[in-house]
């Protein structure tokens, strides 16, 4: 396998787009690429990665004026003299001019308020697309604000935030919002300090509230982006335990990176692997934070974390889909497609069909396949994704098939029992669904066992226990933690 350990370059030549920035609308940004390395370097810039033009400057530095309050995703790509080509991208948050008062922005990676009309302090959201709301409010510290935000009710689509169990279409007396005071930088926080008011008739949720900082970004549950993964890879990529490689590009050329976390010896060795895919679902973002608290515990010199760095190799895509962890979507990559229904079968008659597997499930069936063909051996596969209002919290799935007798498997589940696991139980899923990770897996690599981790999301936390356990990013990478060395445990026990 060849070890890169500049997560954005190949051969010497890697982008730096240098630090994220914050400034108001109408003042410029100033880019500097100047810490990218590599041989008679050409530089193209990308100021705002969501719209149309490519190519919107050329050279070492550049600036740009951002005339619209939102978020934006500045891209820089160089080329070096033997045409190798890297690229990188910083975020640049624009907010309001305070002379413009309050004002609520959705124009940044997952934004989405519906259509929105504001009448002084107060913003009604109508949305139509999707009911995964996520905005931003600018000029707003001191100020009472209120949202009535329509779309929660059964003539739109199905709102994850609020939806219990059973299709039960209708708002939760338990939920609560989530709200950061960075797009990156900010801790999500579930919204307390709030009062939620449901009016079934108008099909309306309504949250006032008196943020006591500028700028507020308000959300059904927490965001991760590409962006957000990004900065967490910068923090680890360098270490002699971790390569970063992009083993592809989605439909919209967003890049598909694989997290390989093992020793050297191990790799070399060909320890088996366990192969883990999150973030296949455009709303269900908590798969962000918890493959970090994986990764977390990995890289850690935890004694547990050390030896399941030598016994098994950790191969982890942590965001498969990044072009919906990019928009307002709900689910599916930029085809429409839903990618876990992919995998082995393209024609499951479950959300929409497609006719050969998409760009994002060929680029880690290849590495999966690859690794497999040079004698790699899988010991388990894993796919995380969050239920909207997971009973328990922490739900492990475990498809039907001849791994859930294996020891392996019936050590996870005493593992995820609730007595060691807060929060966590697990369970056999009788899904056979065609075209999921888990179940390419079971049927491809003869052996292996592949299970499914659904976490609660939305900023209310788990059914059982809603006001214990909320999904902000705190709780989902200690789940992350525990989960990646519960899963070492059973591995060892396995092995008598
Ligand atoms: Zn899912």
């Amino acid at each position: 396998m060849t070890v890169v350990k500049r997560m954005n370059g190949q051969n010497g030549t890697f982008a730096n787009a240098g630090p994220n920035m914050r400034l108001y609308a109408s003042e410029e940004a100033f880019f500097d690429g100047s810490a990218s390395r590599g041989k008679g370097l050409r530089f193209c810039w990308d100021f705002d990665e969501a719209d149309t033009t490519q190519n919107d400057a050329f050279g070492k530095t550049a600036t740009h004026v951002y005339r619209k309050p939102g978020g934006y995703v500045a891209r820089l790509t160089v080329v070096d003299e033997s045409e190798n080509i890297s690229s990188d991208s910083c975020f640049v948050e624009v907010l309001t001019p305070p002379s413009q008062g309050v004002a609520l922005v959705d124009r940044f990676p997952k934004g989405y308020m519906g259509q929105v009309y504001q009448s002084g302090n107060t913003f009604r959201c109508h949305l139509i697309e999707s009911a995964a709301w996520y905005g931003r409010l600018d000029n707003c510290a001191g100020k009472e604000i209120t949202l009535r935000i329509f779309g929660y009710g059964k003539h739109v689509p199905p709102p994850p935030s609020v939806t219990m169990v059973s299709n039960d279409r209708t708002f939760s007396k338990w939920f609560k919002a989530v709200a950061t005071h960075s797009f990156l930088e900010g801790e999500w926080k579930v919204l307390e300090d709030a009062s939620y008011r449901y009016e079934a008739a108008k099909e309306c949720m309504e949250i006032t509230f008196k943020p006591d900082q500028d700028p507020l970004y308000v959300s059904w549950s927490l965001v991760y982006t590409p962006q957000h993964l990004r900065q967490f890879l910068g923090k680890v990529y360098l270490m002699d335990c971790v390569t970063v490689e992009r083993i592809g590009s989605s439909v919209e050329k967003r890049p598909i990176y694989l997290v390989t976390i093992g020793d050297q010896e191990a790799v070399r060795e060909g320890k088996p692997a366990v192969w883990i895919a999150a973030q296949q679902h455009g709303y269900e973002m908590g798969g962000g934070p918890i493959c970090e608290g994986m990764m977390d515990f990995l890289v850690s010199d935890d004694p547990l974390a050390l030896e399941a760095k030598r016994e098994l190799v950790w191969q982890i895509v942590p965001m498969v889909n990044p072009d919906a962890m990019s928009r307002p979507w709900f689910r599916y990559n930029a085809h429409g497609i839903d990618l876990n229904r992919n995998w082995d079968a393209f024609d499951s008659g479950s959300g929409h069909d497609a006719e050969c597997p998409e760009p994002e499930v060929e680029a880690v069936k290849n590495t999966v396949g690859e690794w497999v063909r040079r004698g790699g051996e899988i010991a388990a596969g894993l796919d995380i994704h969050d239920y909207p209002a997971s009973v328990n919290g922490v739900e492990l799935l475990i498809p039907p098939g001849p791994h859930t007798q294996r020891e392996f498997t019936q050590s996870l589940i005493r593992e995820i029992s609730p007595g060691k696991f807060p929060h966590a139980i697990a369970k056999a899923n009788n899904s056979t669904d065609p075209g999921t990770f888990c179940n390419w897996l079971l049927s491809a690599f003869n052996g292996c066992c592949a299970f499914t981790l659904e976490v609660a999301l939305g900023g209310f936390g788990p059914r059982n226990s809603p006001r214990k356990y909320a999904a902000v990013p705190r709780n989902l990478t200690a789940v992350g933690r525990s989960f990646a060395s519960a899963i070492y445990r059973a591995y060892r026990d396995s092995q008598g």
